[in-house]
């Protein structure tokens, strides 16, 4: 991930065909019409850049920051162009050049003090309640009034901060009696302060697989919202802390973060690329595994319990394209007793979140979402699932926004709960 001007632009840029595959897949173009917001669009005026015929003004950069980065446009070229390095390449280059916003240049240094940083979110969790309100159907929060800067809708629904973040809820360490491998866990920003039921599920999944568990202390943010924006400086800043704080004698790196997963496991690579923390990465990068790929490689499928649910499954962009995770979640599923599954229609395509792109371009980014709910909603599901909490979070606020009962849980929740009744009915108890 260079800045432009150099030769991997070049070597990205020769191999486009202007085929337009990627005009067919991208959720932007689908709402907008306009070829600008195409991959192969944003191609062509990267070339008009490195010819020196186009200068990238901030107007021209709105175009790379209008981007999902959901990557249907890398996985659909026919000739391999990694649009998405590129875009990511172009927004860097606009960072370095015409600076991120103070508020956000302050934001993501603001992650790379860990103790800051988790203060500042526990002293939030406690005062949320004089900037945020209850939402009137309870499923999440709204913003009393426009907080500058915030890019929050006073429409949206965001979920709470958690009373507790999942570090205090279960310990650094995990141990059971004769382990069959050693597993420390990635739980990242949205596990440990919003969604910790979701994070707490699987460390009971990985214990109750007979594995030990760590979340080491000195975790960071994976970094993706600053490197993401172009902020590549603290982007790296964290992947090093990162690294190091995983350096262990670990089996297995579990994530159940779409983002979070796809950073360790791939992004990481190109954003350390010329450091020297590249060869830990390496190491590291072949040991992650979505909570999903553990259960499918190291699960005891006979724990299952009844789970007597109709759910239906979201593919989170940086789960199907960034770690190529798609099939285990469904294996899962179809070895639950008693759980009805119903795919639905483009299940793999991008719900709308994209990390801050839900923020910059709400109305925008809430008509993407609603294909996706009404194609969760025709499946007759009530329950949609997903292992991603960004999108967990927008298709929340989404359905909420139409009144729909639809409940929206994590992966792991729906294994946990297999796992919990598979021990009730051992047990001759009640289901969960
Ligand atoms: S799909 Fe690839 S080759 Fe075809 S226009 Fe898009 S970027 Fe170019
Ligand atoms: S990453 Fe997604 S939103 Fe961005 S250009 Fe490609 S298909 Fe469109």
């Amino acid at each position: 991930m260079n800045e432009h001007g150099h030769e991997e632009w070049k070597q990205q840029l020769v191999k486009c065909i202007r085929c337009g595959t990627c005009r067919s897949v991208c959720p932007v173009f689908k709402e907008e019409n306009n070829e600008n917001t195409t991959a192969r669009g944003k191609v062509q005026l990267l070339e008009g850049v490195l010819e020196g015929a186009v200068k990238l003004t901030p107007t021209l950069q709105e175009r790379f920051n209008k981007c999902l980065l959901c990557k249907a446009c890398v996985k659909g070229c026919p000739s391999g162009v990694r649009t998405d390095t590129l875009f990511l390449s172009a927004r860097l280059t606009n960072a370095n050049k015409n600076s991120l916003p103070l508020a956000k240049r302050l934001a993501f240094k603001g992650l790379t003090f860990r103790k800051l940083f988790d203060t500042g979110l526990r002293i939030g969790s406690v005062m949320q309640n004089v900037v945020m309100k209850k939402s009137d159907d309870g499923r999440g929060n709204q913003a009393r009034f426009n907080i500058p800067g915030s890019g929050l809708d006073l429409r949206r629904i965001i979920p709470p901060l958690a009373a507790k973040p999942l570090r205090d809820i279960v310990p650094e360490k995990t141990t059971v009696t004769n382990p069959k491998g050693r597993a420390v866990f990635f739980p990242g920003c949205m596990l440990n302060y919003i969604y910790p039921e979701a994070g707490k599920a699987v460390v009971n999944i990985l214990k109750r697989n007979n594995w030990d568990v760590t979340i080491p202390t000195d975790l960071s943010c994976c970094g993706t919202p600053a490197f993401t924006s172009g902020d590549q400086a603290t982007g790296r800043e964290l992947a090093a802390a990162n690294l190091k704080a995983l350096a262990g004698d670990y089996d297995v790196v579990i994530t159940a973060c779409a983002s979070c997963g796809a950073a360790l496991k791939n992004e990481y690579g190109e954003i350390l690329q010329n450091e020297s923390d590249h060869n830990a990465w390496q190491k590291l990068s072949k040991k992650v595994l979505d909570i999903s790929e553990f259960v499918v490689k190291y699960g005891d499928p006979a724990l299952f319990g009844a789970l007597p649910m109709k759910v239906t499954y979201h593919d989170a962009c940086h789960l199907v394209r960034g770690m190529d995770v798609s099939k285990q979640p469904r294996q899962v599923f179809a070895t639950v007793p008693e759980l009805d599954f119903r795919n639905m229609k483009d299940a793999d395509v991008c719900c709308g979140a994209g990390g801050t792109f839900s923020m910059a371009y709400y109305n925008l980014s809430r008509r993407i979402n609603d294909h996706k709910l009404d194609n969760a909603e025709a499946t007759g599901a009530s329950c949609l699932v997903t292992g991603c909490s960004a999108c967990r979070m927008h298709i929340t606020d989404g359905l909420s926004q139409r009144n729909s009962n639809m409940r929206v849980m994590h992966t792991a929740e729906i294994i946990d709960m297999a796992y919990q009744n598979g021990e009730k009915q051992k047990k001759g108890g009640k289901q969960v």
